[in-house]
């Protein structure tokens, strides 16, 4: 197993070296990944696998063994304690507007983050491969997600496995689990079951998609590829009432041109804020262990925070409503480490505290209730 996982987090990373996009595989495992992982080890309860989706055989047993919610499981918040510099800081309220969803197991440790990090809320996109889960046990597990979190956790349906008529359907039976379409991606992951790539998001099946969000009031996240600029102003042009929410560097250079443009369009600002120097990727994901995430970050900590003011500051104050703050967590169990949790607020604190007055609380969790805010 252990020769097994090492494997796998070596075919990852060489993917990741081959890839162009700077976000690549790691994210989200594939579906091939995790049902060989689980045919072998059927019993095995290892955690260090890169597992974004729970497995199906023993999730009941381990939904059924979380607390029940308001009080979802002890956990320390003492505040935190700042390591770095000495800038302005920003300490209100935050809501992780981009956060992929861990299997069952770690929502506790995700849920204990977000109240750490004094996150209102989240946006938690969530997937569950139908060939190894039933649609009855996904929405259950949905559901449970939701309870645990005492709703603070607003779940968006990745919705690439399901055909347009099963998602109708879902919405009806199940009004008020999901909020949500995403994240969809375009870009090329390498991973067929996760990525839409190489099709634009201005074909018919997506714009059909796009009018069914809109007839739910559903917010649609999506993650460009590049060269879809003109793509995604056709989607926005045709669907004047729904909200799209982007990221990613492939779509980062267009918008502000697309903002002034469109006014159903948001952004969320997020694992960039960790954009390592002298590389273009950010340290959630090009680091490979939560060691390696903590030392990346620690010793380029003040380079990351000046570059972010750099790259944001007059972006977000030209159109405060439409910016959002998040993680983009998930895909590798270390994601939802404590040390990744407390470095990344420090460092979202440490930016946040030097834009406009105004405007930080708007960035920090205002713009995105809002987003969420049903017409
Ligand atoms: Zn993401």
């Amino acid at each position: 197993m252990r020769n097994k996982f090492l494997l796998t987090v070596l075919l990852v990373a060489v993917i990741f070296i081959v890839s162009c996009a700077p976000k690549p595989v790691g994210e989200i495992p594939t579906a091939e990944e995790e049902q060989i992982e689980e045919q072998e080890q059927p019993q095995t309860t290892e955690i260090s696998k890169p597992a974004e989706k729970p497995v199906t055989q023993e999730p009941a047993q381990e939904v059924t063994e979380q607390p029940p919610q308001s009080s979802p499981l002890p956990c320390d918040i003492a505040p935190l304690q700042r390591q770095f510099s000495n800038t302005p800081y920003y300490t209100g309220p935050l809501f992780d507007a981009h956060v992929h969803m861990p299997g069952p197991s770690d929502v506790k440790k995700l849920i204990c983050n977000l109240d750490k990090e004094k996150a209102k809320a989240a946006i938690g996109f969530y997937w569950s491969p139908p060939q190894s889960q039933p649609l009855g046990e996904m929405l259950a597990e949905a559901a449970s997600i939701k309870n645990d979190s005492s709703g603070k956790i607003r779940l968006f349906l990745m919705p690439k496995s399901y055909s347009l008529k099963t998602l109708e359907d879902i919405e009806t039976t199940h009004k008020g689990l999901f909020t949500g379409y995403g994240e969809m991606a375009f870009y090329n992951r390498g991973d067929p079951s996760q990525s839409y790539y190489p099709q634009s998001p201005d074909e018919q099946q997506f714009l059909d998609l796009y009018v069914l969000a809109g007839k739910n009031n559903f917010v649609v996240m999506i993650h460009p590829d590049k060269g879809q600029q003109k793509a995604i102003e056709n989607v926005l042009q045709k669907n004047p009432h729904v909200k799209f929410y982007f990221h990613g560097d492939e779509i980062e250079g267009a918008i502000i041109g697309l903002m002034d443009k469109y006014p159903n369009v948001y952004y969320s600002i997020d694992a960039v804020l960790s954009r390592i120097p002298s590389s273009y990727g950010d340290a959630l994901h090009m680091s490979m262990t939560e060691e390696a995430y903590v030392s990346t970050v620690s010793q380029d900590f003040d380079a990351m925070l000046q570059a972010d003011v750099s790259a944001w500051k007059t972006k977000i104050e030209k159109h405060p409503d439409r910016f959002t703050w998040g993680t983009d967590r998930g895909g590798f169990t270390w994601h939802y480490g404590e040390e990744v949790s407390r470095l990344f607020e420090e460092l979202s604190r440490a930016f946040i505290g030097q834009l406009d007055p105004a405007v930080q609380e708007k960035y920090a969790y205002k713009n995105a209730e809002s987003l969420l805010q049903k017409r």
